[in-house]
């Protein structure tokens, strides 16, 4: 665990420097930063980046620092122009931090002298006077190798790099998909149905622990094909609606292995449809098509009357997945699916 503290925030004159500290601690392998004046605004940018883009990186403001630094139980480094250069300490310090929480304090103006005293390690990054957020950046960095650089996150917005242009692919929020499903001109039956997966499908989500974003998503917009066709095509029609409009692939997928508890390859060649895979594989693809197997129309039905119905069509080797499923995902839960249903109706 590591902390990054910032001291002498001057909410009037800091707050760009301060945030691009507190995003450089994020970006670069911190876990939290504390600020010592209290600054709400700076909270909230913060704050809303991290659920935009994901992690667990938490900001406060308002600390008495010199009592945080003081009594902080692990590896203390001030980071200071008149420290000691960074490359004749970083290998001990990371012998030391290997099994201690760090605390790294940057200031803004003079730093008081007891952050000198306090701390076990003054770590210059060359002895020329610049700045806390390209010194924070070259410490982290050197204490993680490159490492930090590389980690993914799952955040509402994805960044997909590429050579040129940009692309940031988005999980859209409820308000985000409700605005999705009426650009594309979705009917009142479409909304009926889709809320009422939407409502099942958290219901199950919250049982599994499942990832409720993607299921909010996935959930409200499973078939937003349907306003393109209403065959077995609309889940590849909902998956290239929402491609084209830059939703994050966890979604899309969650809309194109929709349909029953999946198809097979024979199957879905037999269907003509495209060459995908359509095999619900994650908890939340998984938990969104058995919501839908669930719901006829805008009704709650049993998992038999699900089976019957396929049964009646000859669809005998589908309705033995949908059981699979249903008993899966009700083992995931701990509850039988027809059970949770009930507390939804
Ligand atoms: N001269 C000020 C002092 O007395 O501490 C430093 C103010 S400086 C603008 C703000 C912060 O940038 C410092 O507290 C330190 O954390 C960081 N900083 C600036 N230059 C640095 C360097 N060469 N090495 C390490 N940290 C540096």
């Amino acid at each position: 665990m590591i902390t990054v503290i910032r001291i002498g925030h001057r909410p009037f004159r800091d707050k760009r420097i301060t945030t691009h500290v507190a995003l450089v601690a994020r970006t670069f392998g911190a876990d939290n930063i504390l600020v010592d004046e209290k600054d709400e605004t700076l909270e909230e940018t913060v704050n809303k980046v991290t659920e935009n883009f994901g992690g667990n990186f938490s900001i406060k403001s308002g600390i008495n620092w010199k009592k945080e630094f003081k009594d902080f139980k692990g590896v203390k480094v001030n980071l200071s122009m008149y420290g000691i250069n960074v490359d004749d300490r970083i290998g001990e310090i990371k012998e030391a931090a290997m099994d201690k929480d760090m605390i790294i304090l940057v200031g803004a103006e003079k730093v008081p002298i007891d952050a000198y005293n306090i701390a076990d390690y003054n770590i210059a990054i060359g002895n020329q006077p610049h700045s806390e957020v390209s010194a924070l950046a070259i410490f982290l960095d050197r204490f993680y190798g490159g490492k930090e650089l590389r980690k993914k996150y799952e955040g509402k917005m994805n960044v997909i790099p590429m050579d040129h242009g940009k692309l940031v692919k988005f999980i859209p929020d409820e308000q985000q998909c409700m605005k999705i499903l009426y650009e594309e001109k979705a009917n009142e039956r479409i909304i009926d149905h889709v809320t009422t997966v939407y409502k099942l499908a958290m219901a199950i989500g919250n049982y599994a622990h499942a990832d409720m974003k993607l299921i909010q998503a996935g959930s409200l917009l499973h078939d937003i094909g349907r306003t393109k066709t209403n065959g077995i095509g609309h889940a590849v029609a909902g998956a290239d609606i929402l491609r084209e409009k830059n939703i994050d692939e966890a979604v899309v997928k969650i809309v194109e292995k929709h349909t029953g508890a999946g198809i097979l390859p024979d199957e879905a060649r037999s269907m003509g449809l495209p060459d995908r895979d359509y095999i619900p594989e994650t908890l939340e693809e998984k938990i969104v098509a058995q919501a839908d197997n669930l719901v006829s129309g805008k009704k709650i039905v049993t998992l038999n009357d699900t089976v019957e119905r396929y049964e009646l069509k000859g669809l005998k080797e589908p309705a033995e997945r949908i059981k699979k499923l249903h008993k899966e995902l009700s083992e995931i839960c701990g509850k039988d699916l027809d059970e949770i249903a009930k507390e939804v109706q």
